[in-house]
């Protein structure tokens, strides 16, 4: 006899949405709440689940926190939850707002990372 079970990970949505000023990019954006756990089904049934991590991105730029399991219960339920800065651990900072990336003249291939609307070395309009 023999069991067919594996492990999977899988990602929840949670209906969540707080608009903010970014303290990274500086930015308006919104505070939008995910899980990920990790999932042991046994004959293709899910059984349970664990390891739990509920993630809190930000839209501007896509920086990464994680909150503690309280917290992310209680927005699983639905309730009411205004998310505040010391609720917040950072994972990684989110980058790919405007100004931050690397910028590239199409014409003459300048590359420069400050925010210049013309290339500073044949003045072409950048975008
Ligand atoms: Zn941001
Ligand atoms: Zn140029």
């Amino acid at each position: 006899m023999f069991f067919i079970f594996g492990i999977s990970s899988g990602r929840k949505d949670l209906d969540f949405r707080q608009t903010m000023i970014c303290t990274v990019c500086g930015g308006y954006g919104r505070y939008e709440v995910y899980m990920e756990f990790t999932c042991f089904s046994l004959f293709f049934l899910p059984v349970f689940r664990w390891n739990r991590v509920y993630y809190v991105k930000s839209s501007c730029c896509g920086t990464l926190y994680t909150i503690n399991g309280d917290l992310g219960r209680r927005i699983a339920r639905g309730e009411p939850v205004t998310l505040r800065e010391e609720d917040l651990q950072l994972v990684k900072t989110g980058y790919g707002g405007h100004g931050h990336g690397k910028k590239r003249c199409s014409r003459c291939g300048f590359e420069t990372e400050e925010d210049y609307r013309y290339c500073p070395n044949c003045a072409n309009p950048l975008d």
